[in-house]
């Protein structure tokens, strides 16, 4: 039997070289805010290898997704053991392309550890309507691009009808109906989560439909006109999302006689609120506090600077889901048990965080990272792992950790959630 060769270092230098634009297109990545790849890095792409650790990745591979993952692909020394899969990408779902623009979504199918919330990731065109509907699922939506109008409908016979805009939300509760619409000059784009894992924008009550499977005599009865009044319905599938005209003034669709608006709004300006700042990154809280309809969704949206991290903590109350809008982070979240796992993300993927475990959420970019975190609950809570250590006796954390005494008195009271504080 003959030895094996050593050391995969060798095996590195021996693989024949490729070209150098290859190279560059392979790792490319298309971060706006991403720094020049340094050129060391252009000639040879990473490979799965710690000192005295792993080898050349030398079979089939997709240099672009390992170059977007380096924590998973080399793994901390400190990841062990199962955790299930807490990352998507909606660059991964699939499109649904309509005629007003496009959705697609990220659910239990996807992200199956995601059993308590969803996501939909929508556009709409100026003017474009997505179809008057409602559902089961309580419904909290963050604005990420260009303007809408909403309204909803609640059992009192009272309407909300506002514009959003970047950075407002809306909330609506279960089953009360409601639409949206893209406003000039371009329409919008916006994220929605949903308090189920199991929803899909696909199996919403919509308007059409129902008509669509209600007798024309049904109807007429109904709305006390003549059976042909609704001999023209669309069939559901032309609607959905569709083409609209961009619609007039707010007040003219707002104001109009006999019509009695809800108390209170379901619509809130989150990034108008006053963040709780940090040196390293600034944090805003919107749940049932101050933004009293949401009473099923809570969420914070975290900015970090570079360099900066959102601090070890974990929520008390329940799972969470993340969303990326803008930077590059990693993850790592400690499951009990000896299980550490870390993961990756940028713009536009979906990270996830069962109930009570903790984590971390570093900036791993030269821009700002920031996301949003969200709960189904009605209140935000997390618990500070530097808080928890401060208040407790000192000679008790001491016992635990074996640490001295200057490292006890660096200890923070105070919550910061973004570090250095
Ligand atoms: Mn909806
Ligand atoms: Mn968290």
């Amino acid at each position: 039997m003959t030895l094996s060769p050593p050391p995969s270092r060798n095996a590195r230098k021996a693989a024949p070289k490729r070209s150098a634009k290859t190279l560059r297109k392979a790792v490319h990545e298309p971060m706006r805010q991403s720094a020049p790849v340094p050129k060391s890095k252009l000639q040879q792409p990473r490979q799965p290898e710690r000192p005295r650790r792993g080898g050349t990745d030398p079979g089939p591979r997709n240099v672009t997704v390992d170059a977007q993952n380096p924590d998973l692909f080399v793994p901390p020394k400190t990841d062990a053991g199962i955790l299930p899969n807490l990352r998507f990408s909606f660059a991964d779902a699939h499109m649904r392309l309509e005629r007003g623009g496009w959705t697609r979504e990220i659910t239990v199918r996807e992200l199956p550890v995601s059993t308590n919330m969803a996501g939909v990731d929508m556009r709409l065109n100026a003017g474009s309507i997505r179809e008057m509907h409602w559902h089961k699922e309580a419904e909290w939506a963050y604005m990420l691009y260009g303007n809408a109008r909403v309204s909803i409908v609640d059992d009192q016979g009272r309407i909300f009808i506002g514009d959003v805009g970047v950075g407002d939300l809306w909330y609506f509760p279960p089953g009360l109906p409601h639409s949206i619409q893209g406003l000039g000059p371009d329409g919008c784009e916006f994220l929605l989560v949903f308090d189920d894992g199991s929803f899909s924008e696909d199996n919403t009550f919509l308007l059409s439909d129902w008509v669509k499977h209600t007798p024309n005599e049904v109807l007429a009865k109904n709305f006390g006109v003549p059976a042909k009044s609704f001999a023209r319905v669309p069939e559901p599938d032309q609607l959905y999302i569709f083409a609209g005209k961009v619609p007039p003034a707010l007040s003219r669709d707002r104001d109009r006689k006999g019509v009695t608006p809800t108390p209170l709004p379901y619509i809130h300006r989150m990034m108008a609120q006053k963040p709780i700042k940090t040196r390293s990154g600034a944090v805003r809280i919107t749940d049932s506090k101050n933004f009293p309809v949401a009473t099923a969704i809570a969420a914070a949206l975290v900015e970090v600077n570079p360099g900066g991290m959102r601090e070890l903590h974990w929520h008390p109350n329940t799972d969470e889901w993340q969303y990326y809008l803008e930077g590059q982070a990693r993850m790592g979240v400690f499951g009990s048990t000896g299980n550490a796992r870390t993961f990756d993300y940028r713009a536009g993927d979906v990270g996830y965080v069962p109930f009570a475990m903790g984590h971390y959420v570093e900036n791993t970019g030269t821009g700002p990272l920031r996301f949003l975190e969200m709960f189904k609950s009605p209140l935000f809570a997390d618990v500070s792992l530097n808080q928890w250590l401060a208040l407790t006796p000192p000679e008790l954390v001491r016992a635990s950790l074996d640490i001295d005494e200057k490292t006890v008195r660096a200890l923070r009271k105070k919550k910061s959630p973004v570090v250095p504080a």
